[in-house]
C-alpha cells in the first residue's frame, strides 16, 4: 500500500505529463486500457462495459426503472457540468494517477469555452456525453426550446472535439440538468438512439461541504448502494480535492471502476488510424 506522500507525488506527476500532454499531437498519447496500468498499485479500469441506447435507452435507479447491469463493487464514474478548469484538470490528474476512466457529461457552452479541455479528456481515453447548452430545467421550456438547447450543446462539443459542430452525437450519451425531463423529452431522445442517463447516487457535491464531509457521504452512499453509477461534478474544487482520497478508497476496498462507451466507439486514437 502506498503512503501519502508516494500519492501525492504520483498525482504530481500525473499532473505534469497532462499539461504535457495538452501540448503533444493527439496520435502521441495512448489511452489507457482497462487492465493496464503503469502505476503500481493504482485503482485502474477494471472494464469496458458497452452500452447501447437500444437496450439500455434509460438508466439511472434515481430516474428510472433500468439501471446498467453492474456487478456487485463496480462503479461507473461520471462528472457533470464541466469542462472548467482548474478543477477538471484536477480531477483528470487524479483520475490519470490511478488509471481510471470516467465519463464527462459536458455543457455545451463550457465546452466552447474551453474545446482543447474537451480534447484532452477525449485522448485521455475518457467518454464525453452531453449535458445541454446552457444547463435549464428543460421540464420548464416549451419542447421545441429544450431540444435547441440538448442540440446547441451536443453541436458545441462535437465541434471542440471534431472541428465540426453537428447534432449527431458521436457518444450518444446524454443527461438531463437536475434529471428534469418530460415524457416527449425522453420520448425524442429515444427516437434519436441516444442513451438518457441518471445516477445510482451521488456525493451531493453542488452542496458546499469539506472534502472530508463529501468523502464521508459519498463512502456512506457507496456502502449501502454497493455498486452502481455515481454522479459527481468536475467544475466543484471539493470534488476535485476529495477524489484522490475516493479513489484509494475504492481499491482498498476492493471497488472496480467500470468504464462506459457506446458501440463502436471512436475514439481520438482510432480516428489517427
Ligand atoms: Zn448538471
Amino acid at each position: 500500500m502506498r503512503n501519502m506522500s508516494t500519492g501525492r507525488r504520483s498525482i504530481l506527476n500525473a499532473v505534469a505529463m497532462l499539461v504535457a500532454t495538452t501540448l503533444a499531437p493527439t496520435a502521441l498519447i495512448a489511452p489507457a486500457r482497462a487492465g493496464e496500468c503503469p502505476n503500481k498499485g493504482a485503482l485502474g479500469t477494471s472494464r469496458v462495459l458497452t452500452v447501447d441506447p437500444a437496450a439500455y435507452p434509460r438508466v439511472g435507479t434515481k430516474s428510472f426503472p433500468q439501471t446498467l447491469p453492474l456487478d456487485d463493487h463496480e462503479v461507473v464514474l461520471t462528472f457533470d457540468d464541466g469542462p472548467s478548469p482548474p478543477a477538471t484538470r484536477t480531477i483528470l490528474a487524479a483520475l490519470s494517477a490511478e488509471c481510471v476512466r470516467a465519463t464527462f457529461f459536458m455543457v455545451g457552452r463550457s465546452a466552447s469555452e474551453h474545446p482543447e479541455l474537451v480534447r484532452t479528456i477525449a485522448s485521455l481515453g475518457h467518454t464525453v456525453g452531453h449535458h445541454t447548452w446552457s444547463h435549464p430545467n428543460l421540464a420548464q421550456p416549451t419542447p421545441e426550446n429544450a431540444e435547441a438547447d440538448i442540440d446547441k450543446g451536443i453541436s458545441a462539443v462535437e465541434a471542440a472535439l471534431h472541428g465540426t459542430a453537428g447534432t449527431t452525437p458521436t457518444t450518444p450519451f446524454f443527461r438531463f440538468p437536475y434529471f428534469e425531463s418530460t415524457p416527449h423529452l425522453l420520448q425524442r431522445m429515444e427516437q434519436r438512439g441516444i442513451a438518457v442517463f441518471g445516477a445510482d447516487f451521488w456525493a451531493s457535491d453542488w452542496n458546499k461541504m469539506t472534502p472530508e464531509q463529501q468523502l464521508k457521504l459519498l463512502t456512506e452512499r457507496l456502502e449501502i448502494a454497493r455498486k452502481g453509477i455515481i454522479l459527481l461534478h468536475d467544475p466543484r474544487a471539493q470534488t476535485a480535492a476529495m477524489l484522490p482520497a475516493f479513489l484509494r478508497y475504492l481499491r482498498d476496498n476492493h471497488y472496480r471502476v467500470v468504464h462506459i462507451a457506446p458501440p463502436a466507439a471512436r475514439t481520438a486514437s482510432d480516428r489517427t488510424n
